[in-house]
């Protein structure tokens, strides 16, 4: 069997328009024309070979370029024996090597080809891909929803989902407080403050020793997660298990935070960490550290998601999955079969191969439009070229003193 084609599927995917999610990212601004996020992007990828047996994969990690680094890829593989998936991976890993190694662009790239390979080898041989991985540790997979309000909390919880993640920086201490009190002592909370590049190691502990009381699962990108340092000493300071690893790709990505035990938790996004291969070496390394997986979904589609629950299917060390619970509608729109959560968890796929398909005419009704924000991102907002804003050390100051000082009673 040979590799005949590969082929892209690029869609602008909306946030929830009533999600905490969207709102706590603040991309009520973003917002485009067409009324869908400015930057959420999924991008499907599709291996042909002459068997006419096909492959899907799906890729993050600024999908519009990476889209292209696919099509930069595909005649490197076109023709060669889809089943090699690992000889396939350091080929395309070597051809990128002088453009400064992978990034999560080309490992966006690397990861939607090796899933697509997986589903490749798993119909080709009739078995799910999670077989091919050592067999079900689990039948089903935990997930997360996203709540920045007590009442989107106890929503999730009335309908099952038992552990729920909020975040961001600004008044975080009481919104924590507010959403314990109202889910309750049972439910799994978790805190990301999207390790944003102005944040000292200083603030991040003081934030993360008044969240200590609210039993938190874990604490997550507390700082920039390329701060080593700075995460070396919240581990030390803040008795809460540290999350990190969402930015970065590959083994040697993760391999600081793991090796130097910066993390308790990695958190390998499934469509740039460099594919199931790449997963898997990352899940064996944690496992050596007693470091648990919990793959990052954030603005991923439902490829990823299906390729998650295979590889958490199968590995020992799987914490739990991310997924936006009350996603935009057109998420179910554009694959087939749709995964349900029952009972705060989605069942782990029984078909061959990921077990699941994009549906095209769904997915080219959406086109692609932009991938990032023009109006503001959640750290660059206050930016405001030609002012004293422009100054990166008072930019960052800036934010501090917006989202962080006025609770500890600060300048303002
Ligand atoms: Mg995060």
């Amino acid at each position: 069997m040979r590799i005949k084609d590969i082929k892209t599927f690029l869609m602008q995917a909306q946030f929830p328009p009533e999600d905490a999610y969207a709102t706590s990212h603040r991309l009520d601004a973003t917002k485009g024309q067409s009324g869908r996020s400015a930057t959420r992007n999924w991008l499907f990828v599709k291996i042909y070979t002459d068997a006419g047996i096909t492959g899907l994969g799906e890729c993050s990690g600024w999908p519009r370029v990476v889209e292209c680094a696919v099509h930069d890829l595909a005649p490197l593989l076109i023709g060669e024996d889809p089943g090699n998936i690992e000889r396939l991976w350091q080929k395309s890993f070597s051809a990128i090597m002088a453009h400064g190694m992978t990034g999560v662009v080309g490992a966006g790239a690397l990861s939607g080809i090796d899933m697509a390979l997986w589903d490749i080898k798993g119909k080709v041989l009739g078995t799910p891909v999670w077989n091919l991985l050592g067999g079900k540790v689990r039948e089903r997979i935990k997930v997360y929803g996203h709540a920045s309000t007590p009442a989107v909390a106890r929503s999730l919880r009335d309908r099952g989902i038992t552990a729920i993640k909020t975040g961001g920086v600004a008044d975080i201490i009481e919104k924590v407080d507010r959403i314990r009190r109202a889910v309750g002592d049972n439910v799994d909370l978790m805190v990301d403050l999207h390790g944003p590049p102005w944040m000292t190691a200083k603030d991040a502990i003081i934030i993360g020793r008044r969240l200590e009381p609210y039993d938190l699962l874990f604490f997550e990108d507390p700082v920039a997660p390329e701060n080593f340092e700075a995460l070396e000493r919240i581990q030390q300071h803040v008795n809460i298990p540290i999350a990190a690893g969402e930015r970065f790709a590959t083994i040697w990505g993760m391999r600081a935070l793991i090796e130097r035990e910066l993390v308790d938790v990695i958190q390998p996004d499934t469509g740039r960490a460099g594919g199931l291969s790449q997963m898997m070496k990352i899940a064996a390394m944690a496992e050596a550290h007693h470091i648990t997986v919990a793959p990052h979904s954030g603005s991923l589609g439902p490829v990823a998601e299906y390729a998650a629950l295979h590889l958490m299917a199968a590995i020992p060390n799987a914490l739990i999955l991310e997924r936006l619970e009350d996603d935009w509608p057109g998420r179910d729109e554009v694959i087939e079969p749709v995964p349900k959560t029952v009972d705060g968890h989605l069942p782990v796929p029984d078909r061959p191969g990921l077990g699941v398909d994009i549906v095209e005419d769904a997915v080219a009704r959406y086109p692609s439009t932009s991938n990032l924000s023009v109006a503001g991102s959640p750290t660059t907002g206050a930016y405001a070229a030609g002012t004293f804003d422009e100054q990166v050390y008072f930019q960052t100051r800036f934010c501090r003193r917006k989202d962080f000082s006025p609770k500890l009673g600060g300048d303002q």
